[in-house]
């Protein structure tokens, strides 16, 4: 094995004269990784067997020695074939023997040569040479010169890029005249391939040896530069990030000092306009201003910027000093009410009240509005018209599906996505803080929250509070008081009572048949041939017709259904026209079915005929008024009582006590003591209408029962609505307005009513009374002569016996 070896050598041989000759035959060595050139001086180690044989052979005698490169420096022990056939004679200037075997040698090239024979193959190889002369080389020849030039500066250039240039370099090189020697001693520097190298040992013409050198080192020389700028690039990038903060900063100074500003300093300018612009308290200032100090510090990009800047979107942009300017032109409501709205003159003149207090003092802190009444009576569109009236902007939200704080309230910022609560919101759209601001189904509010939201929407309606309502996400107060707040409710039973204190509730009951006739002749009607693109002249609809939508396609307490039949007969018409109908279309009786097709109401009794243990009572239900019928039956038991059907607790009371009531007074019916001892009572309420007012079944239950122990069918043209004591006293109810205009949509002729109910008739509309009878009572005494029938076998009996069960008496009476 040959390798460079600085360590010193020990001298072994003394250095002989120079000009020894060249024998023919000397032992060979082949070199693995290294093309030896004449002049080179090179240390060898030497491990191989054969070739430390092949080194003590010429130390042995002259110290000659052929040095041949191998084809592959991997191979251990190469044949002839597999060697170099040029290759360069060394002489052996020094030896050192190593304790386990090897070789260490001083080894100086001396002349070219190549192989001519191997005279020994076996063991170390011995081999006949002959001596390569070099071509001679032309003189004062200016390529040359110029050739010689390139490759010194070639190689200086190399070395610099490598970094081992130095001073005593540069002198060799400039000291080398002759091409070859120059050729070689570049070559031998060169680190080039081994093909490359021993190519250039065998060219003999001195001048085209160094054409080829020229022409490796031009290669040479880009490859350094390129290496030298791959480095380069690699700690360029370590320093990438300190140098592009140097840069951001320089082109920041620059943006300064040209007065303009980077992208980021352009937000962060806005957002000092927007905050200033938005005039907002100085707590809420202070907040802004620290957050934007926050967004200042962050990376634009980092997740936490986004944050700060939504949070930032949501300051300035809230309404904190913007308002639109109130409108107090009392008879020009009026105007704007009267416009929209039919009837409902109690309500509208409750609603200028409110406005004209509003008008003498700005900062009164009146009650906040709550509008109760079944759907479709207007509620909506009433406050419309205020918002109209006082040209406020108008904001609706449900809290019907309210489920917790958070949606008044908002979300604290912590969580991700967080929002304010919706009344903020709301203001925001608004783009003002003195909103009209609707909040629907306040009753629904309770029923299925998470969380407290009444508590967070008392804050909000409160005025004594409201000024310094704080959202979670604001983290602020806002100040609500210019807010007009108006509610809705269907009914005010299960409105949360902190709020309802704060309340003026204004009732708005169902219409009547002659209300919605008007309402819809006025208003839907107009509006809806409006809507569908159609012209007044286009569609007519006949009085009789409209009453028939009224009462068998619709039956509601409001007109929203009314509207929507309405609707549709206006689409039916408008396609008409379309596919070019003449019109114009007027709407009879007859014809209405063609439009809406099967009626699905029919006000005629849902009984055929009045029956033994069935009574009608009436409810009050979210939508408006409804009858309720109410069945009894007896069948063979112990005298126990089975109450089934759509019964809240309120009305199982009221069963209770009526059937003791009932039972307390057998002898009054004439019913024997042991009526009951082998027979349970079953009360069952239909599904149907659920009750949504207070106890008020009590009188309509005792009536079916009473019906049952006589015999005596109830008639089925009176309704009864009042509680009843255990002595029999009829005690008072509510909405005796919604439940006469139930019973009217039921078909009923006769309404019983509490005697303490007397003062209510006054609301109800002349033309109710004159199509029903209203007859008050005190005791049930009194309701059984009404109510019940004259006893008739021909009646059939909702009583169930088994047929060994004993009759009832009074049946037999
Ligand atoms: P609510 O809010 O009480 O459920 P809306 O205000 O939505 O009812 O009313 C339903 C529809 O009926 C609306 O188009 C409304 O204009 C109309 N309406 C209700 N009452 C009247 C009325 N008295 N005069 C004219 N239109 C009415």
């Amino acid at each position: 094995m040959a390798e460079s070896d600085k360590d010193d050598l020990i001298s072994i041989i003394e250095e002989e004269e120079e000009d020894m000759d060249i024998p023919e035959a000397m032992p060979l060595m082949p070199v693995r990784d290294v093309v030896i050139f004449t002049d080179m001086l090179l240390p060898l180690f030497v491990g191989r067997k054969k070739s430390v044989r092949a080194v003590e052979e010429a130390v042995a005698n002259d110290g000659f020695l052929m040095l041949v490169t191998q084809q592959d420096p991997g191979n251990e022990n190469p044949k002839p074939e597999e060697i170099f056939s040029v290759g360069t004679v060394g002489r052996v200037i020094r030896m050192l023997k190593l304790p386990d075997g090897r070789l260490k040698a001083l080894v100086q090239g001396v002349a070219k040569a190549r192989v001519v024979e191997y005279v020994r193959k076996r063991s170390w190889y011995h081999v006949k040479i002959s001596l390569i002369e070099d071509q001679p080389v032309p003189e004062n020849d200016l390529t040359l010169e110029a050739l010689k030039r390139n490759v010194r500066e070639y190689s200086e250039k190399i070395m610099t890029l490598r970094g081992e240039m130095s001073s005593d370099v540069g002198a060799i090189l400039e000291s080398i005249e002759e091409p070859g020697k120059l050729a070689d001693l570049v070559a031998s520097n060169l680190k080039l391939k081994i093909q490359e190298s021993q190519m250039i040992l065998e060219i003999t013409d001195p001048v085209e040896r160094l054409r080829k050198v020229n022409e490796l080192l031009s290669r040479e020389v880009d490859l350094s530069a390129m290496q030298a700028k791959i480095q380069s690039d690699v700690k360029d990038e370590i320093s990438k990030s300190q140098r592009d903060y140097y840069l951001r900063e320089q082109v920041r100074a620059i943006h300064r000092e040209l007065g303009e500003m980077d992208e980021k300093a352009l937000e962060i300018e806005e957002y000092k306009r927007r905050i200033k612009k938005a005039r907002m308290g100085k707590d809420a200032r202070e907040e802004a201003e620290k957050q934007l100090r926050r967004l200042e510090q962050m990376h634009p990009d980092a997740a936490e910027a986004s944050i700060v800047r939504n949070y930032l979107d949501w300051l300035v942009e809230l309404p904190w000093q913007k308002a639109t300017k109130d409108h107090f032109d009392i008879p020009g409501a009026k105007k704007i009410l009267d416009e929209d709205h039919f009837g409902l003159d109690k309500v509208k003149e409750r609603i200028l009240e409110y406005l004209s207090v509003r008008k003498l003092n700005s900062e009164t802190k009146g009650p906040i509005l709550c509008f109760v009444g079944p759907p479709g009576v207007g509620k909506t569109s009433l406050g419309r018209a205020i918002s109209k009236a006082m040209r406020r902007k108008f904001f609706r939200i449900s809290l019907g599906g309210v489920r917790d704080e958070a949606e008044i309230r908002g979300h604290r910022r912590t969580y991700i996505g967080a929002m304010p609560g919706r009344i903020l919101q709301g203001l925001k759209q608004c783009g003002s803080h003195n909103p009209v601001f609707m909040m629907d189904e306040i009753d629904k509010l309770g029923s299925d929250f998470r969380g407290d939201p009444s508590s967070a929407l008392l804050e909000a309606l409160d005025p004594e509070q409201n000024a310094n309502f704080s959202d979670h996400y604001l983290n602020l107060s806002f100040d609500l008081s210019r807010v007009m707040f108006i509610l809705t409710a269907n009914m005010t039973d299960t409105i949360p009572s902190a709020l309802l204190d704060r309340m003026e509730v204004i009732r708005l009951s169902g219409y009547t048949e002659e209300e919605k006739m008007g309402i819809a002749e006025k208003h839907l009607l107009p509006r809806q041939i409006k809507e569908n693109g159609l012209k007044p002249k286009n569609l007519s609809i006949a009085d009789k017709a409209m009453r028939q939508i009224i009462n068998e396609y619709t039956s509601e307490a409001g007109v929203r259904n009314l509207e929507r039949e309405i609707g549709s007969i206006c689409r039916k018409v408008a396609r008409k026209l379309a596919e070019g109908g003449k019109g114009p279309f007027s709407i009879t009786r007859a014809s209405l079915q063609k439009y809406l097709g099967i009626p699905q109401y029919y006000p005629e009794m849902d009984q055929e005929e009045s029956q033994v243990g069935l009574s009608t009572g009436l409810a009050w239900t979210e939508v408006g008024g409804d009858v309720l019928y109410i069945e009894v039956s007896l069948f063979s038991g112990k005298g126990d009582l089975l109450i089934t059907g759509q019964i809240g607790e309120v009305m199982q009371e009221s069963a209770r006590a009526a059937v003791t009531y009932a039972r307390a007074n057998m002898d009054r019916w004439g019913v024997d003591e042991s009526f009951f001892e082998n027979q349970d009572i079953h009360i069952h309420v239909p599904a149907g209408a659920i009750p949504k007012d207070g106890p008020s079944a009590g009188v309509a239950i005792a009536a079916a029962l009473i019906s049952v122990m006589t015999g005596r069918a109830v008639n089925k043209y009176v309704a009864m609505t009042g509680e009843i004591t255990l002595r029999g006293r009829v005690l008072p109810i509510g909405g005796l307005k919604e439940k006469a205009l139930g019973a009217l949509r039921g078909g009923i002729r006769t309404v019983i009513l509490p005697e303490k109910n007397k003062k209510d008739l006054s609301e109800i509309p002349a033309n109710l009374k004159r199509k029903m009878k209203f007859i008050t009572v005190r005791h049930m005494d009194e309701v059984l002569p009404i109510a019940l029938e004259e006893a008739s076998t021909k009646k059939k009996s909702a009583v169930r016996k088994k047929p060994s069960s004993k009759p009832p008496k009074a049946v037999e009476a």
